[in-house]
């Protein structure tokens, strides 16, 4: 039987603890410190009161807490030792019905965990989107996370354990967070068509990537929009008002991925919103102003080396110039176009009219680890960074390893390992500073030569650009200075520089209003990424919301997780966003 949180709200101390016994493992000690914060706004607000409760606990409670669940398919499962809770969970992953070889990796990798970390391995198995891992995919789940460090299993072991209370307090409720669910769904059919068989590529025009603007125009339309797709792929949805002559708000993001991408970094933008419209048409409710969601066709650049390009198009930015750019088989993007049946006449055509937009505004998944650190939802970006990019050529001489005396080199490769030294600490000195060598390369380097030429990157972004330039102007200084002292050659060459774009307080005040009335924390943060709100930031004002990314914040990879339950907050808060958006402050 399902209970209500007004009821919880109301119950004794007593009472409330018992609700919740189930929650988390045998330890009443978190619903009891967690009892004196009601009355709850929300089951977003209980669940982050709980998780609050582990997070402030000792490292010895949140070890207690660990240990008091049971190993996977482990002895406890075998002799039916299990909690009712953990019994259900096990075997909904069908870990009660593991072949013998299944059995002995799952036993194996527990005594190796055990034995690694002294704390049981802990996997929320019914999964990001509650319909359960495979037991191949809790194996390999395992296998990966036994590589990693003592602090990061020890948190990572919280967040399963976090998951799994979320899910029983889910059941507790009888809720279940159906536009969270809608999202991860949609995701997964558009994320199974790719232009790789074995990974998720979605590149320009290519025919996953047509079929999945087919597909998001029928959503879209499904969910009482009118739709149109663009001479550049760019995937339109309108979901018009009622007011006459009502402007229009933007959203939307993009749905190309990079090579071996994630199902939901762009997907998710774009996803997200048609759910929420799917929702409001539903209830015959319609918004004072007219919504446009934009699946954005190109912005990781993939095939044709050139990012943007449907929100530069979006923007009245669209570069005819790159029409003529050519692709890795010699397929110019004009051919590409023409070849899905656009017209690239009409490409100047498709920039809006800034009178008519009352802003624009991104959801995103984070891409990293910051909300997952903070152990909250969503999150509101304040600006998106700003990059430079160069790169460096070091010039030394390349002379014999063996005879030529340390202190008569000119060593190039010692020189570039100095300078990555020097950016490292460089750009750990502000917040939102960082600073990356990415490429690194000897060239011609050979085992018993000392490195005559050295090549290195440098990519260093910030949430504003005196930050980032201080740092610039400081690491050039450095190269300079490192370069003389050891007779080193140094050009440096300027690659690409991209302002910061700070988000509009208007739009992020108004985020931050929905996310506070979610019963969530507001907590804003800089995208060190840059995403399709940076283009449309040339037509008009701009904010985002990000979800939280699971598997430690990796993105752009496989691996790129986030909840359902993640999703639904970031949905309730943009479908709140829009009911209470004021029309006025255009
Ligand atoms: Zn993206």
């Amino acid at each position: 039987m399902s209970i209500t949180l007004q009821q919880l709200n109301d119950y004794d101390s007593a009472r409330f603890v018992e609700a919740l016994s189930g929650i988390y493992e045998h330890s009443p000690w978190i619903p009891e410190r967690a009892a004196a914060q009601r009355p709850f706004a929300s089951l977003a607000a209980l669940k982050l009161a709980l998780q609050t409760v582990v997070a402030n606990a000792s490292e010895a409670e949140q070890l207690a807490l660990i240990r008091a669940h049971p190993e996977l398919a482990g002895k406890a499962a075998i002799a039916g030792e299990l909690t009712r809770e953990s019994t259900g969970e096990q075997a909904s992953a069908g870990l009660n019905r593991c072949t013998p070889e299944e059995f002995a990796t799952l036993q194996q990798l527990n005594a190796d965990y055990n034995a690694k970390f002294g704390f049981p391995f802990i996997l929320a198995v019914k999964g990001p989107d509650g319909k359960g891992f495979t037991r191949q995919q809790i194996i390999a789940t395992f296998s990966r996370r036994l590589k990693n460090c003592y602090a990061d299993e020890l948190a990572e072991d919280l967040r399963q354990i976090h998951r799994i209370a979320e899910i029983r307090l889910n059941d507790l409720f009888g809720y279940t967070p159906a536009l969270g669910q809608q999202i991860m769904d949609w995701a997964e059919v558009i994320g199974a068509w790719s232009d790789d068989d074995d990974c998720l590529t979605c590149a320009y025009m290519t025919i996953a990537h047509r079929k999945t603007a087919v597909q998001l125009a029928t959503w879209m339309r499904e969910a009482g929009m009118e739709v149109t797709i663009d001479a550049v792929g760019n995937v339109t949805g309108r979901y018009l008002s009622d007011r006459p002559g009502a402007k229009t708000l933007m959203t939307g993001s993009h749905y190309d991925t990079v090579r071996n991408g994630g199902k939901y970094d762009g997907r998710e933008g774009i996803l997200l919103p048609i759910a929420v419209v799917k929702h409001l048409h539903a209830r015959g409710e319609r918004l004072p102003f007219n919504l446009e969601i934009i699946g954005f066709s190109e912005e990781e650049g993939v095939r044709f080396k050139s990012t943007f390009l449907g929100s530069n198009a979006i923007a009245g930015r669209f570069d005819l110039a790159l029409l003529d750019k050519t692709d890795a088989d010699g397929v110019t993007m004009r051919a590409a176009l023409q070849d899905a049946g656009h017209d690239v006449s009409d490409i100047a055509s498709i920039a809006r009219n800034r009178d008519q937009v009352l802003g624009f505004v991104e959801v995103h998944i984070e891409q990293g680890p910051v909300l997952l650190e903070r152990g909250l939802p969503v999150g509101i970006v304040s600006s998106i960074a700003g990059s430079c990019r160069y790169m460096v050529e070091l010039g030394g001489v390349a002379s014999h390893a063996g005879t030529t005396p340390m202190t008569m080199r000119k060593d190039a490769a010692a020189a570039a390992a100095e300078i990555i030294l020097y950016v490292e600490q460089r750009c750990a000195q502000a917040p939102s500073l960082v600073g990356t060598v990415g490429q690194l390369q000897v060239p011609h380097g050979s085992v018993n030569v000392i490195p005559g030429t050295c090549r290195l990157s440098l990519d260093i972004r910030a949430a504003d650009d005196s930050t980032r330039d201080q740092a610039v102007a400081d690491i050039l200084r450095q190269i300079d200075a490192i370069c003389s002292r050891r007779n080193i050659d140094a050009k440096v060459e300027l690659l690409m520089q991209a302002p910061a774009v700070p988000c509009a307080p208007r739009l992020m005040q108004q985020l931050s209003a929905a996310v506070e009335r979610a019963g969530v924390p507001q907590f804003s943060l800089t995208s060190g990424a840059g995403h399709d709100a940076m283009a449309i930031a040339a037509l008009t004002d701009v904010a985002m919301l990000f979800t939280r990314c699971g598997n430690g914040g990796i993105s752009h990879n496989p691996l790129e997780t986030m909840t359902a339950d993640d999703a639904e907050v970031s949905a309730q808060v943009f479908l709140d966003f829009l009911r209470n958006f004021d029309v006025t402050a255009g």
